[in-house]
């Protein structure tokens, strides 16, 4: 898809960033070079690279870089500490890692040194750019590292050499891209050649994008929505996408304003944080005409007034890192109707080529208007998880995926979502998975157990809360715990509130009772 882009259109504009502009020609150019120099190092067909940065320019062109060698990109997520990268890293053993020079720490160079990582690549997030804008970038030029190397010099090094030619498949592994689970163990879902390729299809296909379009990249590039939403979808179109590093209102105003860009896809906490803030009008988001979002439920109201403020209707979309994206949408012309069991808008209609149904325990299809849970099938969703065949066997059973999630469909073939049969939080659009914290307030000297669920947040959707019983002879205030998390755990997954009780509710066979402990912060 890459090649036909770059074939068709080489002048195209296919990546900004601040106030610079790479053409497809020049990221060809510049992923060429990298990849004659990650082969260098010996980097081959199959091999991992793991990407470690913020919404910059050299996330897409290591992403293309690996897959001209026939290598797998390892996402990241840049909000991850040493600690939680550590375990990835030990599941998918990459032998490459680049970071952001402002990511990288010396803790971090340690978890490295004891991992399968041979080479180390660090880069600036001011490089590709001269705005400098200090309200998200770094305000210096951070050196490189000892023990690592600058992207900018090997690219230079290498500077129109080419890689020799890979055959890649369909069916080879794109990208790794982490979720957790019932367990809290990382659990990497492969995303194929072919699942991205669908899933950036399916955006330009459902919201009728072409070369006149320019995809505003809100999502982070590390999750699929960033992979097949921004890169996938905008490589597919033929259309630029805009990166500012991360989400932050005034920049991403900047952003839409310079560049007039016209489609973009993101949790809603974004829209939200846009139709709060005083200095966003409709006129600077007026070319913004198709709007998309996904990753969590979106209320009715919030839609409405982001409506009534800029006169754009924002689509829901349904996608899972195992569906590399969107499974379901609003088509382009229609709204979503409201379900007669929630409040919640439906989260639309299967896009294109998805097939999805409601199922029983069993497996086997419910009737219309009946809950059970969703599953997916399609050219979309991952074949199985990295070395994982035994959360590979649970999660899809005879090519269906098994969402987690719980809805169903009506008449009209309009799907809805009303509750999780997994245990999974959704904060400000990210994951918590509740055992990865528990986990954690475990390895705490005074915690004899912890329970931790999600609770309604009027801004993050639902924040994080912990209960936690105390060990004979230990005293510690919910602060302590809170901070101890804090300092071990990305910042949407701490608790922000801690309540200690005397005994954690469980079942007989010692599984936490998450309802009930739910319903009491509830009462
Ligand atoms: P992830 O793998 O991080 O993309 O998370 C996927 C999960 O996010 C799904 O299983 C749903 O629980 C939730 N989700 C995704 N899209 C929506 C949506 N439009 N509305 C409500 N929940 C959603």
């Amino acid at each position: 898809m890459f090649r036909s882009t770059v074939a068709k259109a080489p002048a195209s504009p296919l990546l900004a960033y601040f106030d610079e502009v790479l053409s497809a020609a020049d990221v060809d150019r510049v992923s060429d070079a990298l990849a004659v120099g990650l082969a260098e190092g010996g980097f081959t067909h199959g091999d991992r690279l793991a990407l470690y940065t913020q919404n910059v320019p050299q996330y897409v062109v290591a992403l293309l870089a690996a897959w001209k060698l026939g290598g797998i990109a390892v996402a990241i997520n840049p909000m991850l500490t040493p600690r939680e990268i550590a375990k990835l890293i030990a599941d998918s053993t990459p032998s490459t890692f680049l970071s952001l020079r402002e990511l990288y720490s010396e803790e971090l160079a340690g978890t490295l040194a004891a991992s399968s990582v041979r080479r180390v690549i660090t880069t600036s997030a001011l490089d590709f750019q001269t705005s400098g804008d200090t309200r998200v970038l770094p305000t210096g030029r951070i050196p490189t590292p000892a023990g690592t190397e600058d992207l900018k010099t090997l690219v230079a090094q290498h500077d129109g050499g080419v890689p020799d030619p890979v055959e890649i498949g369909t069916e080879d592994v794109a990208v790794i891209t982490y979720t957790s689970g019932t367990t809290g163990a990382p659990k990497g879902a492969m995303n194929t050649h072919r699942n991205v390729a669908t899933g950036g299809t399916a955006y330009r296909d459902w919201f009728r994008l072409d070369s006149g379009d320019v995809v505003l990249g809100v999502a982070p590039l590390f999750h699929v929505t960033g992979l097949s939403g921004h890169i996938a979808a905008a490589i597919a179109a033929r259309a630029a996408l805009v990166l500012s590093y991360r989400f932050d209102v005034g920049v991403t105003v900047d952003m839409i304003r310079r560049y007039r860009t016209t489609f973009t896809v993101g949790a809603i906490t974004v829209f939200i944080a846009l139709a709060n803030s005083a200095e966003v009008t409709a006129d600077a988001l007026s070319s913004l005409t198709k709007i998309a979002s996904g990753g969590a439920p979106i209320p009715a109201a919030t839609v409405d007034r982001f409506e009534s403020q800029f006169g754009v209707y924002v689509h829901n979309v349904y996608g899972m890192t195992e569906t590399t994206s969107p499974a379901l949408s609003v088509p382009m012309e229609a709204r979503a109707p409201v379900g007669t069991e929630t409040e919640a808008l439906s989260v639309g209609v299967p896009v294109l080529s998805a097939e999805v149904r409601v199922v029983d325990e069993a497996g086997a299809a419910v009737p219309v208007g009946q809950l059970g849970e969703l599953a997916v099938r399609g050219p979309q969703v991952v074949g199985g998880y990295w070395r994982n065949e035994a959360e590979t066997a649970a999660a899809i059973r005879n090519g269906w995926l098994l969402t987690g999630d719980v809805g169903y469909v009506d008449d009209d073939g309009w799907y809805y979502l009303v509750d999780r049969k997994k245990d999974m939080i959704v904060a400000s659009g990210y994951k918590v998975w509740p055992r990865e914290v528990e986990d954690v307030l475990y390895s705490c000297d005074a915690v004899l157990e912890a329970g931790v669920v999600g609770l309604p947040d009027p801004y993050r959707g639902e924040t994080v809360k912990a209960y936690v019983s105390l060990r004979e002879g230990f005293s510690v205030q919910p602060q302590e715990l809170i901070d101890f998390c804090r300092a071990r755990m990305a910042a949407y997954k701490y608790p922000r509130e801690v309540e200690i009780v005397d005994v954690i509710p469980k079942t007989a066979t010692g599984k936490i009772l998450r309802r009930s402990l739910r319903t009491r912060s509830e009462s």
